[in-house]
């Protein structure tokens, strides 16, 4: 079993094992960096101080820090109750006020007793003709005047959380963090000019200028890599791992395809066949396939999906689709159902909703073959789900889901072959954050008969005349989209706006809106999904819960409230909800006023393209890759230290070198070897290690 290395223990401890920090300051540091000793090593500084500056009084300029060494002459207590306290001292060429409000003047009279010689540190003032300095940051006897004269990091905080106690703690966190040994190439440490780890941490924490504040800074940058290392190196090893790993050779005749594409309504496009034909090349290999297949909103991913599992099914096997969401599930079997029909195959549906008679005929189904093919949610991964033989599990937005889930799934049958699809068109660099050196099948061209979608961006203020246009659409037989603000931090407030939304339009519309949000019942959901598709509904409000999937050809209009709050991806994948079928399409960005410049360059971006690609590149540029997506649910790694928009060169780098590494030296056997186990359990790879089979 493997092990973390002893050397790192320390790091791994709590942050309440550090002197100096309580469980109500362990909180507070938890909350702003995290709740181990290593977090506080990430925790950069974002900011500094210099004190170096030490002038005499009378050459010290107003709103510069100085660090200045005074006599001490006398105490000034207030003549009124709101005036503050003053001190006045001096050196000799002139006089220096110590202000301060709230005053406690036992305190006072203890730190700056009247006739000695201190050492102050803070921002100058002048006032009214005198030199001020208002609370000063630093009191201190003349001998830590060295000391004091230095440059100091300033770290992000968060409220109730103050910089002393914060600085203190992260100098224990370093005090912590031993020597390790070199995990990278010295030839290549030489070539960038980087230091040790250990070195390079504590010149970054001790920046004495700007320029060490930035994540170019030579040392930041050797942090950084040694993040995206781990990264790829993790990545690398689980590669390896599955490759090892027996696959099966599946093949088909073709004959349930082309009865299927014999019906299909539509011709695939070329995208479609290329990337059929790679997961059709995969299957037949004698190794697990995983690919990801990335397609663009509209793109036609699922009828791709479709085929593979066809093909499993004419090599004697079953195949599972799922789908995060009880109602793209259910939209995949609409869709699905009729071509399986066309090919004499019964799909079965399993979802959590599901209970009972109808769950158990399913199971059934399941274990005994007589169901060829699956399509559900989670559910699918439940104990008590049993296939006769699984051998392609397809998993459809991906981004939904963890590597956790995807290996579940996987374990449900004997060298499962594994598809996964995501809509997300993650830029380059992510895609090798979180894949690594995946096999991609990308569908870049979009189904035939698609017209472009009139993208318009509007102030609030103009909600009438919106409301009039959609009245005007509707009334010429068109559906639309009405998505309600997003308040992350409160479902309750999203829906009391949708709810206030809909009871608004129904008086402009009638009984013609309805409404669907994430805290609906499964049934209701689709209840009302299925009135907007078959024609009882003609605006459907909505919560995000369309986001991800969702497919109503006859939906041409979308109007986005204040879109401002969304994030550029995801208004894209709104947006592709419409413009599915073949009339003209129409999508409402509607902002409130003042726009600040992110979110105004984020609206020109999607007037301009509905290139997924070309938008997924310009949300890193404009957010950083931290935020893309809401990283947290994307499944993609959050970084501490690696910038993606900065560190993309790093990054295939550090692929490159990872890629090397497991030629030259697999089992991460030699010393190299070793170190760089040390440096996955320090960025918390641990998985990855249990993967090497002298773990
Ligand atoms: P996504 O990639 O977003 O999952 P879907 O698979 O839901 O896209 O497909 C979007 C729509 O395009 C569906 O209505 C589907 O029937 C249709 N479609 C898929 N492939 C083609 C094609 N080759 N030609 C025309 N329409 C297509
Ligand atoms: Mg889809």
């Amino acid at each position: 079993m493997a092990r973390r290395p002893q050397v790192l223990f320390p790091l791994f401890a709590e942050v309440t094992a550090l002197p100096g920090v309580g469980p109500r300051l362990g909180k507070l540091v938890a909350k702003v960096a995290g709740p181990r000793v290593a977090d506080l090593l990430w925790h950069l500084p974002t900011g500094l101080i210099d004190r170096r500056f030490a002038p005499k009084v009378a050459q010290a300029p107003s709103g510069r820090i100085a660090t200045i060494t005074v006599r001490v002459e006398a105490h000034l207590p207030p003549r009124a109750p709101r005036l503050p306290y003053k001190v006045r001292c001096a050196d000799d060429t002139g006089i220096l006020h110590l202000v301060f409000f709230h005053a406690r003047e036992d305190y006072l009279r203890k730190v700056l007793p009247e006739g000695e010689t201190l050492v102050v540190s803070g921002r100058v003032e002048g006032f009214g003709g005198e030199v001020q300095m208002v609370h000063p940051d630093h009191i201190a006897p003349l001998a830590d005047l060295a000391s004091l004269q230095t440059v100091e990091p300033v770290h992000r905080l968060t409220e109730g959380l103050t910089l002393k106690p914060l600085a203190k703690a992260v100098r224990e966190a370093l005090g912590r963090a031993a020597d390790l040994d070199e995990w990278l190439d010295p030839e290549f440490l030489r070539r960038q000019g980087w230091r040790s780890w250990r070195a390079a941490l504590a010149a970054a924490h001790a920046p004495t200028d700007e320029s060490g504040l930035e994540p170019t800074d030579a040392d930041r940058s050797r942090l950084a890599y040694d993040e995206l290392l781990a990264n790829q190196l993790a990545l690398a090893l689980v590669r390896a791992h599955q490759k090892r790993q027996p696959g099966r050779s599946l093949r088909g005749d073709g004959q349930l395809r082309e009865r299927v594409a014999a019906a299909l309504p539509y011709r695939l496009t070329g995208s479609q066949h290329r990337a059929i034909e790679e997961i059709a090349a995969d299957m037949a290999e004698p190794s697990r396939m995983l690919r990801l297949l990335q397609g663009d909103v509209g793109s036609g991913k699922t009828v791709v999906a479709l085929f593979a599992m066809l093909l499993a099914v004419e090599a004697g096997t079953q195949a599972a689709l799922m789908a995060p969401t009880e109602i793209l599930v259910r939209q995949h079997h609409a869709v699905l159902a009729p071509l399986a029909d066309a090919a004499g195959l019964r799909i079965g549906l399993l979802t959590g909703r599901d209970k009972g008679k109808a769950r158990d005929a399913v199971l059934a189904g399941f274990a005994s073959g007589e169901l060829a093919m699956a399509v559900g949610t989670h559910a699918l991964f439940q104990e008590g789900v049993e296939f006769r033989d699984l051998g392609l599990a397809v998993i459809d937005e991906q981004h939904r889901f963890g590597v956790h889930q995807r290996l579940t799934l996987g374990a449900k049958g004997r060298d499962v072959h594994m598809l996964v699809m995501t809509a997300t068109p993650i830029p380059r660099t992510l895609m090798l954050t979180a894949y690594g050196d995946m096999d991609v099948s990308r569908l870049t061209e979009k189904p035939a008969g698609r017209r472009p979608i009139a993208t318009r961006a509007l102030p609030l203020a103009r909600l009438d005349e919106v409301v009039a246009a959609v009245r005007r659409a509707i009334g010429d037989g068109a559906k639309a989209y009405w998505v309600c603000p997003l308040v992350e931090e409160s479902e309750v407030i999203d829906l009391a706006a949708a709810d206030e939304r809909k009871a608004q339009l129904e008086t402009r519309f009638g009984e013609r809106v309805g409404l669907v949000h994430g805290r609906m019942k499964g049934a209701e959901k689709d209840a009302v999904m299925a009135a907007f598709a078959e024609g009882a509904v003609d605006v459907l409000v909505a919560t995000t819960v369309i986001e991800v999937g969702i497919d109503v050809p006859q939906a041409t209009v979308m109007v986005v409230e204040h879109a401002e709050r969304f994030g550029l991806a995801q208004l894209h994948q709104l947006r592709g909800r419409i413009g599915r079928g073949d009339a003209e399409s129409t999508c409402l960005l509607l902002y409130a006023q003042p726009l600040g410049e992110t979110a105004r360059a984020r609206l020109t971006i999607l007037r301009e393209t509905d290139d997924g690609f070309r938008i997924a590149e310009e949300d890193l540029r404009l957010r950083g890759a931290g935020e893309l997506l809401g990283t947290r649910q994307s499944g993609l790694p959050a970084f501490r230290l690696a910038d993606l928009a900065v560190h993309g060169e790093l990054l295939a780098a550090a692929r490159d070198d990872a890629r090397l590494i497991l030629d030259r030296d697999p089992e991460l056997a030699t010393p190299r070897g070793q170190a760089l186990r040390t440096l996955l359990y320090l960025f918390e790879r641990d998985a990855a290690v249990k993967l090497l089979r002298s773990g």
